[in-house]
């Protein structure tokens, strides 16, 4: 039996990794609800109830004199929100999230895979990446500018680059070695968003 379950926050972005103890507990508790694959919500009385239901399941079974309970596999926090964190990280989501998924010279409210991130100054001319020199753009836009000065090509910036003041981020946490789960996957995509860019300092 695998013992490790995921969690989630209330936004359903994935914050930790924990034991299924732990994890039956925070939903016997009420501070948790489990989360199955259609993303669907239960408390601990309504996953017992489905329990009795479910023949097989990834992730075994509890069994009491009473009754047997499925080990969850995802659950997600009812209480805390976010872990506590001293400064917004420099994601791709906290990028995106903060230019509100807009192209910053022509803004355009776009979806992510329409956006790139953007040099205001360039890497060839010294342009940092850094929240101050980095914003979103349009493919159109980010093509016009190129490798030149948003003024060189007739350009301005709607939007100006800035470093956010929220506190937002969300981190994932994973003790390692963690086998990844294919019920997880959704959710760990994620990571991809929430991973701290490589930063230059000058
Ligand atoms: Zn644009």
């Amino acid at each position: 039996m695998q013992n490790d379950v995921l969690v989630l926050n209330r936004s359903f972005y994935a914050i930790q990794i924990t034991s299924w103890q732990r994890a039956l507990s925070l939903v016997y508790l009420d501070h948790a609800s489990v989360v199955d694959e259609d993303y669907k919500t239960y408390s601990f009385e309504d996953w017992r109830n489905v329990s009795r239901a479910i023949k097989d399941h990834p992730a075994g079974f509890i069994h009491t004199p009473t009754f047997k309970i499925a080990v969850p596999e995802v659950i997600a926090l009812k209480v805390y929100d976010r872990l506590p964190t001293t400064e917004v990280k420099f994601t791709r989501r906290n990028i995106y999230e903060h230019y509100n998924h807009r192209c910053c010279y022509c803004g355009k409210k776009l979806a992510t895979s329409e956006l790139n991130l953007e040099h205001v100054v360039p890497k060839s001319r010294g342009g940092k990446t850094c929240w101050e020199n980095i914003v979103t753009s349009c493919i159109p836009c980010n093509l016009k500018k190129a490798n030149r000065l948003p003024a060189e090509v007739g350009m301005e910036l709607l939007i100006k680059p800035s470093k956010p003041k929220w506190r937002g981020n969300i981190s994932l946490i994973m003790r390692s070695p963690v086998r990844m789960r294919t019920s997880w996957q959704r959710f760990i995509d994620t990571v991809y968003w929430n991973q701290e860019l490589e930063k230059d300092n000058s």
